[in-house]
Parts: C-alpha cells; sequence; structure tokens
C-alpha cells in the first residue's frame, strides 16, 4: 500500500489535530475505494478490526495519527543526553511544569499558556484522544505531579508547597505506603519534613482525599500509561503504539447474533474468535481466505435480501421446491442442489482424509472443527476443501443445480 507511508510521513511531521470531518472523508475515500465505488458490504470499522475480532487489519488512520504523535509523548517521559533539541524548547514553554507530567495532568490545563504550544497541545490532544479509544482514565495516579497540578486545589490555587518539593516530594506516589496515605511521623522520617508542617500535612491529605477513592488501587496507571511506557526504544515505535489500540478493541465484529439464531449455537465469544483465526491459518492464500471471510460475514445477496431492497417480488427459493425464504442459511446450506452438492463433498471427503467428516453447516460453513475428530494434519486441508467447496456455491449463486465436483 503506497498511500499509508505517505500519509504516515505528514502525521509524523505535521503538529496539527485534522478535524473529525478530515478522517471522515479519508474513510469514506477509503471505502468508496475497497468497494471500487459499490454499497459497502462490510464496515470499515469491522474491516480495520484485528483477524480474531472479525476484521482484516486494514489501517486505521486516526490510530496510525494517534501512534505519530505519542511518539513525541514518549520522548517527553524517556529524556536521556540524546534528547533532541525541541524538547528543551518545548520545556521552556511549560516552565515550571516539566514535560514528563504533562500526560499525568488534567484536561482543564487547556487554560494554561503553554497549552498554547501548538506541538505541546497536539500531542496532549493525541494523548487524551487514545485514552477514550482504549477507554482508559485520566483520574490522578501515582505518577501524577502533586505540584501546579489543577486537580489539587488549596484555595482555588493548585496547591504547591516548595519546600516540600525540594525535600523529593514530588508526586503521588511520595505520599502513600501501602496504597494508604502516608502518615505524618513516616513523612518526617522518610523526607525530612519539619515538625510545624501539620498543617500542609492536613491540608494536603484533605485535598488527595477529596480527588481520589482511596477504596480503589489508586496509584495504578491507566492502561495506557502502563502499557506505552514500556516502550522503551524506538524500534518499531509506530507500530508498537497501533497494535496498543487495535488490541483495545475486543468486541467481535461478525454477525454471530444471525448465526447463532440459525444453527442453534449458544453465545460463545472464544468460538468466534477461533472461527476467525481459522480463516487465516488454514492457508496462505487470500483468495481462499477472502472466500471464507465473506462467507463468515455473509455478505452474498440472496434473493430474500434482494426482496427486501425492493429489486424482485418474492423472496421464495427460485431454485428449489421446499417454498422456503431464500435467506442466508438456505442459499448456502439447505437449498436442494446445495445440500445434494455439500453431501457429495463430505461423502467424498471422508474417503479421502479415511475418516467421517459429518455434512454439518457448523463444520462446512464456519469451518467449525471441536465437533470432529480427525487427525491434526487434516485440520488445514479439510478447511481448504471446504472453502473451495463454497467458491463453487459462490460461482454458481444464479444456477445451484451446477454445483459439483469431478
Ligand atoms: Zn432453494
Amino acid at each position: 500500500m503506497k498511500t499509508l507511508p505517505q500519509i504516515n510521513y505528514l502525521f509524523s511531521l505535521l503538529p496539527i489535530t485534522p478535524t473529525d470531518n478530515w478522517f471522515q472523508t479519508l474513510n469514506s475515500l477509503t471505502t468508496q475505494f475497497y468497494w471500487k465505488n459499490k454499497k459497502s458490504r462490510i464496515s470499515l470499522s469491522t474491516l480495520q478490526n484485528s483477524k480474531p475480532q472479525g476484521g482484516l487489519e486494514a489501517p486505521n488512520f486516526l490510530y496510525y495519527f494517534l501512534s505519530n504523535q505519542l511518539q513525541y509523548l514518549l520522548k517527553w517521559i524517556h529524556t536521556d543526553q540524546s534528547s533532541p533539541p525541541w524538547l528543551q524548547i518545548e520545556q521552556n514553554h511549560c516552565k515550571t511544569t516539566s514535560l514528563s507530567d504533562l500526560p499525568f495532568l488534567p484536561q482543564s490545563i487547556k487554560k494554561q499558556d503553554y497549552y498554547n504550544n501548538i506541538t505541546v497541545s497536539s500531542t496532549l490532544t493525541a494523548w487524551w484522544k487514545a485514552h477514550e479509544i482504549t477507554k482508559s482514565s485520566l483520574a490522578p495516579c501515582r505518577l501524577s505531579p502533586m505540584w501546579h497540578n489543577p486537580d489539587f486545589q488549596l484555595y482555588n490555587t493548585p496547591v504547591y508547597f516548595p519546600s516540600w518539593q525540594h525535600k523529593g516530594i514530588t508526586h503521588l506516589h511520595h505520599l502513600f505506603e501501602n496504597n494508604q496515605f502516608i502518615s505524618f511521623n513516616t513523612l518526617i522520617q522518610k523526607y525530612g519534613v519539619g515538625r510545624d508542617q501539620f498543617l500542609q500535612y492536613q491540608q494536603l491529605k484533605s485535598i488527595i482525599k477529596s480527588k481520589i477513592n482511596t477504596s480503589n488501587n489508586i496509584l495504578q496507571s491507566s492502561y495506557l500509561s502502563e502499557e506505552i511506557f514500556k516502550i522503551t526504544t524506538p524500534k518499531k515505535i509506530i507500530s508498537k503504539m497501533y497494535k496498543l489500540f487495535s488490541l483495545s478493541e475486543t468486541s467481535i465484529t461478525l454477525p454471530t447474533t444471525k448465526w447463532e439464531k440459525d444453527l442453534a449455537l449458544p453465545p460463545n465469544l472464544d468460538f468466534w474468535i477461533q472461527i476467525n483465526k481459522n480463516i487465516f491459518s488454514m492457508t496462505t492464500n487470500t483468495n481462499l481466505q477472502l472466500i471464507q471471510y465473506k462467507t463468515i460475514h455473509r455478505i452474498h445477496i440472496t434473493q430474500g435480501k434482494m426482496f427486501k431492497m425492493g429489486l424482485i417480488s418474492t423472496d421464495i427459493c427460485s431454485q428449489c421446491t421446499l417454498g422456503h425464504t431464500d435467506d442466508y442459511l438456505h442459499a448456502t446450506w439447505s437449498c436442494q442442489p446445495v445440500l445434494s452438492f455439500w453431501i457429495t463433498v463430505t461423502e467424498t471427503l471422508s474417503c479421502i482424509l479415511g475418516c467421517r467428516i459429518p455434512a454439518s453447516p457448523t463444520l462446512c460453513l464456519l469451518g467449525d472443527l471441536t465437533h470432529i475428530t480427525i487427525p491434526t494434519k487434516h485440520n488445514n486441508p479439510l478447511l481448504i476443501s471446504l472453502t473451495i467447496a463454497k467458491k463453487i456455491i459462490f460461482q454458481n449463486w444464479k444456477s445451484k443445480h451446477s454445483c459439483h465436483i469431478t
């Protein structure tokens, strides 16, 4: 794909956040390209999903944009001697607030002068958007800075005790021990805070307890923070971050409800993940993978669907005498010529593989191997053969009596 590197190059260079409309336009153009300007039969968001979740891992431009922006945020965190010169420029804009603290401050810092810096604001906007996508919390955590933090206010001003800062108390985790707010005596022993600072101690304790729920594991950073800060080397940094966003999507984007209703299957997430995995593990041939993928997603147009679209006057199957609505299960399985074809296919495969291959729709259509007993080495050849059988059915979609194997 030629376009993605070009867009990525712009994403990495330009410190501006494209509007939602811009991404929608890009997605719309991508969809038109994928479906050759025809109506899409699988949504772009489904195609962008990970393969076990029912997608084809098509590029998600928003995720690439966020990944590119967040690579700069990692520079804020992992400062070292090789830090680029722009880091010092951004730090100068932020004055007393450390760049490494910015990701752990609330969104109300938009009112601060340093947020007017376009590079700082675009990185922070990407960071907050990434939290939305990964359903991570921006609540105060162990890495939240104590001082100049709008989350912790005293008399409507962010609290700041300079002498405490000089003694090394800078972040929330300095004020907690075993998930409990530190005692005043421990604070004195550990940091050398003066005994005359008890009032400040009580003020700080009150402020923090009003902001966080001490019954939970308050020191836990957000999922995104924990995962993103594990990335310590610049190698493949964009793809590592992109993967983080992709993996945050856990729902299955398949017409599972329709299949479960048609085949009387109980809802089972793991079952569908395995069905999806089988599509791509059975063969490296992308044409066959696509046939199976399209089957699972039920994208083929049946007479029933055409009737609903107002294109034909009846939804009754015209290719058999059952008088049944030509829905997806009928067209791919129970229609008389199709079922005869499947019986021939499974009987032939039983002879070839030397074991019983049942004429079952969950096996033949979905590629579910859990209810048959065959040697593992036969799994992929069986799934490939069944996919080729489906290819024959789709090739003879309008004249199903022509389905046969020679
Ligand atoms: Zn029929």
